[in-house]
């Protein structure tokens, strides 16, 4: 008996300490499922990714956010398919999305929508997210400075707000800033050449002056399957 009390006491130790990493196992397993619910948060209908198949060819998603004008939508999604290389499809409109205002709610930030869409794309699809309302970045000392778009590059989402883009070609000079950003999501930088779509807005509207991709930055399209 004295051998064996410790003995049982040793067992009843590991079966305690067994019990309790079953239980710290459960409830990392809850944590980590109550992460992901968090991510499909702002009860928006954002369910592309579940629902479309890949394709060999990336495909592109225009996601329009808010109440863009839903025939606006459709030219472009025409317009696009004339020159991109992969499918083209029109997602639902989804609300903006708070977690992306900036801190007086003003502006949403473009950085922000753009990871927003990234977390919620699989490989093979690059999100362009189109909006009416405003969108900022930080651009030197200024951390909400007002864009009309932004593209990482190379990345898979870009977002193009209409917000900024006054004349009435509007809607020719949004294209441009469309072109522009799904441009640098194919990893094409900014150009020197003043026509050229890939020009540097630096915080200007200079689009009526840009009127082409030039030949450098078309041969890279063009590499990539684009029908320019
Ligand atoms: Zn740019
Ligand atoms: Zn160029």
């Amino acid at each position: 008996m004295i051998i064996i009390a410790p003995t049982c006491g040793e067992d009843l130790n590991f079966i305690r300490i067994r019990f309790m990493s079953k239980i710290k196992v459960i409830v990392v397993i809850l944590f980590l499922l109550s992460c992901g619910f968090n991510e499909n948060d702002n009860n928006n209908k954002f369910s592309y990714n579940c629902n479309y198949s890949k394709n060999k060819n990336n495909t592109l998603v225009i996601q329009p956010i808010g109440n863009f004008p839903s025939s606006r939508t459709a030219i472009l999604a025409l317009k696009l398919k004339e020159i991109y290389p992969g499918r083209i499809v029109v997602s639902d409109p989804i609300n903006p999305p708070k977690s992306c205002l900036n801190y007086n709610k003003k502006r949403y930030r473009a950085d922000s929508l753009i990871r927003y869409f990234r977390r919620r794309s699989d490989p093979g699809f690059t999100t362009v997210g189109i909006t009416n309302l405003s969108i900022s970045s930080t651009k030197a000392k200024n951390s909400d400075f007002g864009i009309m778009g932004l593209g990482f590059c190379p990345g898979n989402a870009c977002v193009i707000s209409s917000f900024r883009i006054k004349g009435r070609n509007k809607y020719e000079k949004f294209y441009k800033v469309v072109l522009h950003e799904i441009a640098h999501t194919e990893g094409l930088q900014h150009c020197v050449k003043k026509n050229c779509f890939m020009r540097d807005a630096n915080g200007k509207d200079h689009l009526n002056e840009e009127i082409e991709f030039c030949k450098s930055c078309r041969s890279m399209l063009i590499k990539k399957g684009w029908k320019l």
